[in-house]
């Protein structure tokens, strides 16, 4: 069957979590209870007056109808008066902001709007997996900047091989970070904004974790630089912010040209956002943002419990400024630095899932992802297991 798959299926890489996926499956048939650390997926509810507004809309025969494939109007002004409170970036609801069914869909189709056969992307590593995926789907070439923790995983941007600079088309780039739960201030994304001009490059700047922040720290736009608005585009989405990953909307915003490439593929692979969705999402964009406050404040608590706990258990790990995960080095006192390996130990020996590094790139090898959607009992539990490993 494999040789009648497109090269583009069959370039991705392999599956790193399947030996995972097996043990949690043959534990939980043996009725051990698994304390789930990998999925990043907010297990809170969405907020009640974003439900109401779309069993309202559900109800109205005018949105039963196929949508636009750029999105409601009204969304997209409500979209751009969110940038404008939020993110003091001024883009025009007509042309600068594009619905999407969930960022990832346009993520991924941004690969076919920009890049041909044998064209390089710059993505980092250890990444969100899709940057790197949709490239090889779309049978072009993926470059890895690696996101090293002496940089704070940043990537430095003057170490990128002169030549791939100037053939690379597109750089994908991701602050607050997944996995790392890395932050920037505004001054990187100038460095980012004097690349792109220098290489002619499109920037795709990912921002799913803009609200996650906690200590005060506020997670800027991409747009927001001076010269952005030129070279790049800014995805977001409603999905961590509002809780609503089930729901598929997210948005892109900036360039008009770049946004016009993404509504192309759009327009000729899909069918838009279902409006009912989209008038749930002006709810949420316009309506009281406690909801959000109140989410922060439970995620900081878990931080607090799972980072405190981890180190009484022996693994080192940075207190992040933002997103619900915790990235840590796979412990010294181990017999290997392969995470997969602890990956798979501490799933047998304590019946807890995280996310071996290795699955979001070579250089998220010697790492471990902790996400932080699970309730404050069954981390202080997860805690307490793990505690229990060092002896
Ligand atoms: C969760 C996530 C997304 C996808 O969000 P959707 O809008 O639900 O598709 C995109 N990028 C990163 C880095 C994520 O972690």
């Amino acid at each position: 069957m494999n040789e009648r798959y497109a090269k583009g299926i069959t370039s991705l890489p392999p599956y790193l979590f399947a030996a995972i996926d097996e043990r949690k499956r043959e534990a939980r048939k043996k009725g051990v209870d698994i304390i789930d650390l990998g999925i990043g997926d907010p297990d809170l509810p969405t907020p009640p007056h974003i439900i109401e507004a779309v069993c309202r809309a559900a109800q109205d025969p005018v949105n039963h109808r196929y949508p636009s494939y750029e999105g409601m109007l009204e969304f997209r002004e409500a979209v751009a008066a969110w940038y404008k409170r939020r993110m003091h970036v001024t883009v025009d609801p007509e042309d600068e902001v594009l619905t999407l069914i969930g960022s990832k869909e346009g993520i991924a189709h941004s690969a076919f709007a920009f890049l041909d056969p044998g064209d390089i992307a710059h993505g980092p590593d250890p990444a969100y997996p899709v940057y790197h995926n949709a490239t090889v789907l779309a049978n072009a070439i993926p470059h890895a900047v690696p996101l090293t923790e002496e940089r704070d995983f940043k990537p430095d941007l003057e170490r990128i091989d002169e030549e791939v600079a100037r053939q690379a088309k597109v750089m994908f780039l991701n602050y607050p970070n997944n996995p790392t739960a890395a932050t920037v201030d505004a001054s990187f994304f100038k460095e980012v904004v004097d690349f792109a001009h220098d290489h002619n490059l499109i920037v795709l700047h990912d921002n799913p974790y803009s609200e996650l922040t906690f200590d005060g720290y506020e997670a800027p736009s991409f747009l927001a630089v001076d010269g952005a608005m030129e070279v790049g585009i800014e995805f977001n989405s409603l999905s961590k912010t509002y809780n609503m990953t089930g729901w598929r909307i997210g948005f892109a915003v900036g360039n008009a040209e770049i946004l016009k490439g993404i509504r192309i593929v759009k327009t000729n692979v899909d069918s838009g956002t279902f409006q009912a969705v989209q008038v749930a999402g002006i709810a949420a964009l316009t309506g009281p943002q406690d909801c959000v406050k109140r989410n922060m404040e439970i995620y900081r608590k878990r931080r607090d419990i799972l980072v405190e706990g981890l180190r009484s258990a022996g693994i080192a790990v940075k207190k992040p400024k933002a997103t619900f995960y915790l990235w840590a080095r796979v412990p010294q006192s181990f017999s290997t630095s392969s995470s997969i390996q602890f990956s798979l130990f501490v799933l047998e020996r304590a019946g807890i899932v995280v996310t071996p590094g290795i699955g979001f790139g070579a250089h998220g090898e010697g790492f471990i992802r902790f996400a932080l959607c699970v309730g404050e009992e069954r981390l202080q539990e997860a805690c307490e297991r793990l505690k229990g490993l060092q002896k």
